[in-house]
């Protein structure tokens, strides 16, 4: 799509008529929301809104196939998976992800672990293991048949201009640019979101000491849809089982050492990797080269301003351990489009900040649980300070026996704790 067919394309058709006040506010604006940051949060916002009657842009910098070009796999949680179920793009996804059967959680060398299964919480799986390209392909096949998202990609976001009753934002695309007005503007542009830079909303928390490596393996022997979670003194590792029997790591140490193991000939690195993978999968094949992250924990000091709403990695960022980051985002684009399309049936301003503010009550109060709790997995198990070492192994052996925790701790993990929002409340995948 080009901006010069917007007009035509802007969606007009609404499922079911407007009352009045909506008419009134809908006047003179091109969209009801924009959402800039076409990744799967933003992605999902704007498949979460296709029946809603609101008329949506979404924005993104990259071409379809750069944002789907992205070589990284995901744990999802079970929520997630209902939430796409909500959505209706379950059937696209399933096929071509891994449904954990067990998650193992253990501390270094030490014999005893943990094991999540699927009847621990009566379900079908205990995790998914999910690659970038299928979920974002899924999401974006949904967005294209939805005529009331107009999907303007590549394009990107250059200037915001807040107003009282709308916000304008100056978009490029294919060297043409344009001004479009909507009543509110949300930013799924990830952590290093300009538009909360912009909009000056501070945030709290800090950078580990550790980066994470990520490389895709081939094993000899089959993973048996099972996931590791070890932690060694320098940081967890941990093994996703993906499709066509390969099997994802996310290896985090200090930020030197990870430098240092990155830069290794292929043969040591294998090597000093398959000591933290263990012998279970036979020998090892590298699939792609491997790569670097920096991480951090950020909280955003809000979600939300009069025109603007913050979700996604624009919102919150947390240590990659147990897999919560894109998961907390998806979470955020159901419950931001159940709390948009009841203000949109009220026939409130969906911009205004008190309609917004339901939003942020829900969300924030439930992330800062998840920040604290991958903070805690972290610092707890990236430590040899002996009575901490004493306490935890204990604590190993108490999950293990005591359902009533483990459970507690899984529903945790798997996003089913909280508010449940209405995209996950019909799903038939348990
Ligand atoms: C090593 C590692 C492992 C991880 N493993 C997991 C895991 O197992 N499970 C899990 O749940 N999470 C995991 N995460 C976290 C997860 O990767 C992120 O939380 C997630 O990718 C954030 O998605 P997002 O859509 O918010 O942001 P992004 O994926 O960063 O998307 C932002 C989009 O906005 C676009 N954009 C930016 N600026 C503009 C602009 N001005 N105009 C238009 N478009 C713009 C960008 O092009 C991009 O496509 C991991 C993270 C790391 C680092």
């Amino acid at each position: 799509m080009t901006l010069d067919q917007l007009p035509e394309i802007a969606p007009q058709e609404k499922k079911s008529p407007l009352n009045q006040t909506q008419l009134e506010r809908s006047q003179g604006l091109d969209f009801d929301l924009a959402i800039v940051g076409g990744g799967i949060v933003g992605l999902t916002l704007a498949c979460a809104l296709k029946d809603s009657g609101l008329r949506v842009a979404l924005i993104e910098a990259q071409s379809p196939e750069q944002t789907a070009a992205r070589r990284q796999a995901y744990a999802m949680s079970l929520l997630s998976g209902r939430i796409f179920e909500g959505i209706g793009v379950w059937p696209q996804i399933s096929p071509h992800i891994t449904h954990f059967q067990r998650v193992r959680l253990s501390d270094a060398d030490y014999p005893k672990e943990v094991v999540f299964r699927p009847e621990d919480l009566k379900t079908k799986a205990v995790y998914y293991g999910a690659e970038h390209g299928v979920l974002i392909t899924a999401l974006q096949n949904c967005v294209r048949q939805c005529k009331s998202v107009s999907y303007l990609c590549p394009a990107q976001l250059i200037e915001v201009d807040y107003q009282p009753q709308a916000v304008q934002l100056k978009v490029q695309m294919a060297g043409q640019e344009r001004t479009l007005r909507a009543q509110l503007m949300v930013a799924a542009d990830g952590a290093r979101s300009r538009i909360r830079q912009q909009a000056g909303i501070g945030s709290m928390g800090w950078k580990y000491w550790q980066s994470c490596i990520t490389a895709v393996l081939k094993p000899e022997k089959s993973h048996l849809d099972t996931a590791y979670e070890r932690f060694w003194p320098d940081g967890p590792f941990a093994i996703l089982p993906l499709p066509g029997n390969r099997c994802q790591i996310v290896w985090t140490v200090p930020h030197a050492k990870a430098e240092a193991i990155l830069a290794l000939p292929r043969e040591e690195f294998l090597a000093q990797l398959s000591h933290n993978y263990g012998a279970q999968m036979g020998a090892l094949t590298l699939v792609g080269e491997p790569r670097l992250f920096k991480v951090q924990l950020m909280q955003s000091n809000c979600y939300v301003q009069p025109r603007l709403a913050l979700m996604g990695d624009a919102a919150h960022c947390c240590h990659p351990v147990g897999g919560q980051g894109l998961n907390m985002g998806i979470r955020d684009a159901a419950a931001l489009s159940q709390v948009l399309q009841a203000s949109f049936a009220r026939g409130e301003d969906i911009g205004d900040l008190r309609a917004l503010k339901r939003y942020e009550r829900w969300r924030r109060r439930e992330n800062w649980l998840v920040l604290g709790f991958t903070d805690f997995l972290n610092r707890c198990f990236s430590n040899t300070f002996l009575p901490l070492v004493i306490v935890r192994r204990l604590g190993i052996h108490i999950l293990q026996v005591a359902l009533p925790i483990k459970r507690l701790m899984l529903r945790l993990m798997t996003g089913l704790f909280g508010r449940t929002p209405n995209l996950a409340r019909h799903s038939v995948e348990p």
